[in-house]
């Protein structure tokens, strides 16, 4: 397909989307540094303090992978409100994203982001009050997600979230963040955008990796530890391999990166995600003699 009509697909599936959501304000917008946050249920009395709160979990993950965080869109502040129209002319490789704001009816156009040389989508962060609308939404209880390509539109989710996630970029997760949801999915927009800077094909990675790092993010922050115990006493009568259970792809696969990123820090483990995704099995067997030495010395 060319850019263009990839553009144009694009763009009718953004704009038709909407329509839906209008008749059903279930969400509404605020802006942040990065594109959009949406409600759910409605803009939050202490809106401020809820937005400053994601945008410090940005900082907070960025920091510890020793990244820059992403630059903030221009004008962010004030988004632009656009007409329908807005789509011809477009060029380059990233494209706008409109949504519309059911509350006021404005559409918005978020621009795209500044990434360590790269030109990256906004991210359309969805959040949740409660889990319970949460499970709604996602039609089965969920902890989360983060939708990259627009391609979540899973089956069983309400008609209202399948728009919101059809935008090239989202995560959902709660707005109160006692469970860590939002840094675990800010950590998978993080490797999303390493593995464009590096010219890396994500979906090659194991998914322990890629849950590894969300986890250790997590683990980083909470201070956690019974996973290494786990850890221990599963490598006693287990091989890592690149398809593990659902349980141990989270907690060894943060066993795993734990190991990588305080062996060789985080910035050479995360050059190592193009040689992950290229020969997933030969990086098993390069690294898992020293993964189990590391895990008995506790
Ligand atoms: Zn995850």
């Amino acid at each position: 397909m060319t850019k263009t009509a990839f553009l144009v697909v694009l763009a009718v599936a953004v704009l038709a989307v909407p329509l839906i959501a209008v008749e059903d304000p279930s969400y509404a917008l605020s802006p942040w540094p990065y594109g959009a946050i949406a409600w759910v249920g409605g803009v939050p009395e202490d809106v401020q303090s809820l937005s400053q709160s994601l945008i410090d979990a940005v900082s907070y993950v960025f920091e510890l992978w020793e990244l820059p965080p992403p630059a903030p869109m221009d004008g962010w502040e004030d988004p632009a409100s656009v007409e329908p129209a807005w789509k011809t002319g477009q060029s380059g490789p990233i494209p706008q994203v409109v949504k519309k704001d059911p509350a006021s009816g404005v559409l918005w156009r978020l621009n795209p982001l500044q990434w360590d040389g790269i030109d990256a989508y906004s991210l359309l962060y969805i959040a949740f009050p409660n889990r319970v609308l949460m499970a709604q939404a996602f039609g089965t209880v969920s902890w989360g997600g983060v939708c990259i390509g627009g391609a979540a539109a899973a089956r069983g989710t309400e008609v209202w979230f399948q728009a919101l996630t059809g935008v090239p970029m989202s995560i959902a997760a709660p707005a109160v963040d006692g469970d860590l949801t939002a840094h675990h999915e800010l950590a998978h927009w993080m490797t999303y955008l390493v593995c464009a800077r590096d010219h890396v094909r994500m979906s090659g990675l194991p998914e322990f990796i890629i849950e590894g790092i969300a986890r250790y993010t997590e683990a980083s922050l909470a201070g956690v530890s019974g996973w290494r115990l786990y850890a221990a006493d599963w490598a006693e009568t287990h091989h890592l391999s690149v398809e593990l259970d659902r349980y141990d792809t989270y907690t060894i696969g943060l066993s795993v990166v734990a190991y990588l990123v305080e062996t060789y820090g985080p910035t050479d483990f995360l050059y190592t995600l193009s040689s992950w995704s290229r020969n997933p099995e030969f990086m098993i067997s390069e690294i898992e003699p020293d993964w189990r030495a590391w895990l008995e010395e506790g």
